[in-house]
């Protein structure tokens, strides 16, 4: 298994407001190369599939309702320690609580609206990243 990818989607919130572009530009400053990058939109049920394991928590219809109503653009990214400098870069759940300079504290709106997601592991990384891309998408 590789552990130098990780896996992220820009959210709608931050598409739909035309981030997306900026966005990318903060990961490939931060010395991510993209391995993969589309622009698509996930049903209701995709959701749902995707966050299963937030499926006992209180927000998660809210959060298949939000990440269902508009495009998203998922990439796979390539760096040494991804995982982690990537949580880095994207700055904590709430953007509240982000660092000054993340790309959460830019432009996430709220703990929920919060522009861009962020693999937790290698493992799931790897998961997350085959829910979207087959090997002949990804270079
Ligand atoms: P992500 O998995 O999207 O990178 P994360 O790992 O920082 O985010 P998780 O705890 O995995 O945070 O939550 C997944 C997503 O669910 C969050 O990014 C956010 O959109 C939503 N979420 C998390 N906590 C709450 C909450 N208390 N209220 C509403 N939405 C929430
Ligand atoms: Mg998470």
């Amino acid at each position: 298994m590789p552990t130098n990818r990780t896996f992220t989607m820009i959210k709608p919130d931050a598409v739909q407001d035309g981030n997306s572009g900026a966005i990318i530009k903060m990961i490939e400053e931060a010395g991510f190369r993209i391995v993969a990058l589309k622009k698509t939109q996930l049903t209701p049920a995709n959701a749902g599939a995707f966050y299963a394991v937030h499926s006992e928590r209180p927000f998660y219809n809210d959060l298949c309702q939000y990440m269902s109503s508009g495009a998203i653009v998922p990439m796979i990214l390539e760096k040494e320690n991804a995982v982690a400098d990537f949580r880095t870069l994207i700055g904590a759940t709430n953007p509240a609580n982000a660092d000054e300079r993340t790309i959460r504290k830019l432009f996430a709106k709220s703990i929920e609206q919060n522009a861009i997601h962020g693999s937790d592991s290698d493992e799931n990384a790897q998961i997350e990243g085959n829910f979207f891309f087959a090997q002949t998408e990804q270079f």
